[in-house]
């Protein structure tokens, strides 16, 4: 197992909202070299305009798509 350095790194449950302290699940990438953290509710107000700013976006919102909770359901 490596732990190879990306140059996007994925965001993790510690990565949280600027705005409110959610889970964050779009990282922004400035052209100043900053980055900006947005929860799902944030990505979908500013996102738009922030993607226009950007160097990078790392767009994780769709990890929300198919429900809330990924627990293990196997039980039938
Ligand atoms: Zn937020």
């Amino acid at each position: 197992m490596t732990t190879a350095v990306a140059p996007s790194t994925p965001l993790s449950a510690l990565d949280r909202c600027d705005r409110c302290g959610a889970q964050a699940y779009l990282r922004v990438e400035l052209q100043s070299g900053g980055e900006l953290l947005f929860c799902a509710h944030h990505a979908r107000e500013h996102g738009e305009k922030l993607k226009e700013i950007a160097v990078n976006v790392v767009d994780e919102t769709h990890k929300l798509a198919g429900g809330p909770s990924e627990a293990a359901t196997t039980e039938s």
